[in-house]
């Protein structure tokens, strides 16, 4: 008889847990290690500072005073957790002012607030598409774009990254009289590129679809005071749906859709994980809160975020790293080859540095990466200590010359 959990104790060879197993033994696993305190910028791992270049904190306001202030005073006023879901007890006046402050913030007309980032994507995408409509997306759209299509049960369509003929290809395949929404990210989170938004915009209005921009990693980075990709590129009217995450330059826990006051209504009444998890904690809807004054209040932290990425971004490719076409704070270093990417992370990190290893499927096949993205509050400093431990492993291990 097949015993279901066999997988579990005997993983197959080259399966993701075979290979971690392997990692395991020989030393090099790098996932789940427990950091025993953070700044930011530099984490504690075994009583040993290790600057943390693997974290989406862009902005550096996980330890604001202000951004941790507010937290403590939303737990003072409404205690520790909402204990239920948006739709029934768990709404909150801080839920409603925050949802009032991104609408503002990203011009649209309403705003609803998620538990998470995931579940933003899930639940909004699964919601607006039946069976018969189809999703449209980029061959590096985030995994929780295409659970939402998945969980949807529409038909889909994937194009090449970034590129815009084969989006066309793809929309010309398409019935004209099927719902069609285009879901792209504005910026990769692997290989940190942006959507080219003005030409997708254009093929959206010749083939009627609506576009959503998954945002987690533009807000707070691209545009003005860090309004994202539609601001970047002037244009906020021709984005449907904006999304976006708490848990990386708002420094909380939670998600947001933009758009329509109809359209945030309709998702509001049919959106699974929406209706059916719990609301933001009041701390984290305070600290996001708080978090979008501070982006607003504070823009030169954004500057000395492009300055610091553009320190690294130079200084990588002149050690000869693969950087490949990153132009914003996410920098993926390109070392192809799984083991030798295990074996430069190790390196990095027990010289000092913490990197992101990643593997196909997030990432395509043969393009296993270090993924590296920056922070506000790093230091010059900082940066200039990382590029030597990156060249001292990168040669050791004969990735550079
Ligand atoms: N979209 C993108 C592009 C992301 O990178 C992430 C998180 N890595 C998410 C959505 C999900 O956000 P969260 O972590 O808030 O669930």
């Amino acid at each position: 008889m097949m015993d279901l959990f066999e997988k579990c104790y005997n993983p197959k060879e080259n399966s993701a847990l075979y290979d971690a197993k392997v990692a395991q033994e020989r030393g090099l696993y790098p996932y789940f290690l427990p950091f025993e305190g953070t700044e930011g910028t530099e984490v504690t791992y075994n009583g040993r500072k290790i600057i943390m270049l693997g974290s989406n904190n862009y902005l550096g306001l996980t330890h604001h005073p202000k951004v941790k202030e507010a937290a403590k005073k939303a737990i003072d006023e409404y205690g520790t957790s909402a204990t239920g879901s948006r739709f029934m007890n768990g709404t909150l006046k801080i839920h409603r002012e925050l949802e009032e402050a991104l609408a503002e913030f990203l011009n649209k007309e309403a705003v609803i607030v998620f538990s998470t980032g995931y579940q933003t994507n899930l639940g909004t995408i699964s919601a607006l598409l039946s069976p018969k409509d189809y999703a449209i997306m980029d061959k590096e759209d985030h995994a929780s774009i295409v659970d939402g299509w998945s969980m949807s049960h529409a038909k889909f369509s994937r194009f090449d990254h970034n590129d815009v003929d084969s989006l066309e290809k793809v929309l010309q395949k398409i019935p004209e009289e099927a719902g069609k929404l285009i879901v792209i990210d504005g910026v990769y989170s692997m290989a940190g590129d942006i959507a080219p938004l003005p030409q997708i915009v254009e093929l959206k209005k010749k083939y009627g679809a609506r576009l959503m921009v998954d945002d987690a990693h533009s807000i707070g980075v691209l545009g003005k005071n860090g309004r994202g990709t539609a601001n970047y590129f002037n244009m906020e009217n021709d984005v449907d749906l904006i999304m976006g995450t708490f848990s990386k330059s708002f420094a909380s826990l939670g998600g947001f859709i933009a758009g329509d006051k109809e359209v945030i209504d309709y998702i509001k009444h049919y959106a699974r994980p929406f209706i059916f998890s719990a609301a933001m904690t009041p701390s984290s809807a305070a600290a996001a809160l708080a978090a979008l004054h501070v982006m607003q209040e504070e823009p030169e932290r954004i500057e000395h975020l492009w300055n610091i990425a553009n320190r690294m971004r130079k200084g990588l490719k002149e050690l000869g790293f693969d950087i490949g076409t990153s132009n914003t704070p996410i920098i993926p270093v390109y070392i192809r080859d799984k083991w030798k990417t295990v074996m430069m992370w190790k390196e990095l990190f027990d010289l000092g540095v913490y990197t992101n290893p990643v593997f196909p499927p997030a990432v395509q096949p043969n393009d296993s990466l270090l993924r590296t993205s920056y922070i506000a509050t790093h230091t010059e400093e900082q940066i200039d200590r990382a590029l030597t431990i990156f060249e001292k492993a990168g040669k050791k291990l004969g990735i550079i010359k």
